[in-house]
């Protein structure tokens, strides 16, 4: 088999996190009962007339800075026309050829270098309606969304990203940039981030362009890349084979791990894009652009560089917890609060990342607050309790709410701190194990020193310091090899 190359192009929508539609005063929320948040404008009532949302417009602008594009003084949106049962109008309003931001850029690190990929528009449009296509041949339609300010972003041609990872790795860092500046909230399993990679292949060396396919439904970072890697591999089967790529786009069947066929792009869309007679030009001013750029939060590149030099952080800590803002931002109050950010790090991208995935929640929804982490860190380093009991704690936080000190007390969970009461159990530990003993004290195995602690840290379960334990054992030790 020949050695190929992919070619991956990448097309983002994100839902804007606005308090109404695009073009009219419909509350902008994700589910709800069908067709409760429509009006004449939303739903393409004849004679209704849009009215621009301008927070959607600065959303954008905020992302085009952010993403290093030019805006265009002379934005303005326009018709794209078609016919589908979820565009009740028959056109959805778009951004043409003056898009709000264009030529931008941004970096990504895949295996530890930097590659800057570079984008060629940000715009504005409104979201569709969503179709429900029941058991036999019924299908529904729920308007709810028609009209949610949808934003597009899209990457530079020819593509600068040649393997899956750099497309997920793209999509992190966008998804990182859009919840950092608080334009979207970046929840792909509900679809407020959807991504559209386009995919072809060509042998390594080429410089010329295989045909493409668009692969869409991805609702998660791990269906991009594997999507992407499942068409590169089915291509060059084809091109193998001797065959021709077909034009097309394909569905991701997360269950199965492989796209299939849904329609055919053979004949390019017509879709006779004309300016949007209902509404003016943006006529995006200098200072305008100037108050939205003043205005601009700490991106994530900064902050994990202040993350870095500020808490010391390493770079691989550093970058994973700057992977949205809300991660960030709850790192950054439980170190403060602990005074350990290595430990708080350690905590929240270790026993809390797996506990937050097994129950399929996000760090914003986490019942441990950075505070109770904080406190449950303190609560180790000033040696009310052991790690082996932390350990238990967060898992008892996490399923309870409740404060680690609240929950140590009522557990009974406190390290032992009474000599006497380890010596007794230490006592029967020695008397258990009078080969283990007699091995340490007279053929000199001392490694078998840490069975002994084991065992007295399973008898307290696990509520002593180990250090106490160590220093008792020596003490036990040596009196015993030297009675007097
Ligand atoms: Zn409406």
């Amino acid at each position: 088999m020949a050695e190929y190359e992919p070619v991956v192009g990448m097309e983002c929508h994100a839902e804007l996190l606005t308090a109404s539609k695009m073009f009219c005063g419909c509350k902008n929320e994700f589910g709800g009962e069908p067709n409760t948040r429509c009006c004449p404008v939303c739903l393409g009532m004849p004679g209704s007339l849009p009215v621009m949302n301008k927070t959607a417009v600065e959303h954008v602008m905020r992302t085009a800075l952010a993403l290093n594009c030019r805006i265009n003084s002379d934005a303005k949106f326009d018709r794209k026309n078609y016919f589908y049962p979820d565009l009740p109008k028959g056109y959805q309003i778009s951004e043409y050829d003056f898009p709000i931001g264009v030529n931008g850029w941004l970096d990504i690190e895949v295996n530890g270098s930097t590659k800057r990929i570079h984008i060629r528009r940000v715009h504005l449009e409104e979201d569709t309606g969503k179709l429900f296509h029941v058991l036999g041949d019924e299908s529904y339609v729920d308007l709810n969304r028609s009209g949610v300010p949808l934003m597009e972003i899209v990457t530079e041609f020819p593509p600068d990203i040649h393997s899956s990872e750099e497309a997920k790795a793209y999509l992190v860092k966008l998804r990182s940039i859009l919840t950092f500046i608080g334009v979207c909230d970046g929840k792909m399993e509900e679809g407020s981030l959807r991504c559209e990679p386009n995919v072809s292949i060509r042998p390594i060396g080429s410089d010329t362009f295989g045909t493409k396919t668009e692969i869409k439904n991805l609702n998660s970072f791990r269906a991009v890349q594997r999507g992407i890697d499942y068409e590169c591999v089915r291509q060059a089967t084809v091109l193998e084979r001797g065959e021709r790529i077909a034009q097309e786009t394909r569905g991701w069947n997360d269950a199965k791990q492989q796209t299939f066929s849904q329609r055919s792009k053979e004949v390019e869309q017509e879709y006779r894009y004309f300016p949007e007679p209902d509404l003016v030009p943006l006529e995006i001013s200098d200072e305008w652009i100037e108050r939205i750029r003043a205005a601009m939060p700490e991106l994530p590149d900064a902050r994990r560089a202040r993350f870095e030099t500020e808490y010391s952080l390493p770079v691989y800590d550093a970058a994973q917890l700057t992977e949205s803002r809300a991660l960030s931002d709850y790192f950054e109050t439980a170190a403060k609060l602990c005074g350990d950010p290595k430990a708080a790090a350690n905590w929240i991208m270790g026993d809390l990342a797996r506990l937050l995935n097994a129950g399929g929640e996000e760090i914003a929804e986490c019942s441990v607050s950075p505070e109770h982490l904080a406190e449950m860190i303190q609560l180790m380093t000033d040696g009310t309790i052991s790690g082996k009991i932390a350990k238990v704690l967060i898992e008892e936080m996490y399923v309870t709410g409740a404060p680690p000190a609240q929950i140590v007390e009522a557990k009974g969970w406190r390290t032992i701190r009474d000599d006497g009461a380890l010596a007794t159990i230490l006592e029967k530990v020695f008397a258990d194990n009078p080969v283990i003993v007699a091995d340490i004290l007279e053929r000199g195995l001392v490694k078998k020193r840490g069975f002994l602690v084991g065992q007295v840290m399973q008898a307290t379960q696990g509520k002593a310091d180990p250090k106490d334990i160590n220093r008792l054992i020596d003490e036990k030790l040596t009196n015993q090899a030297d009675p007097h």
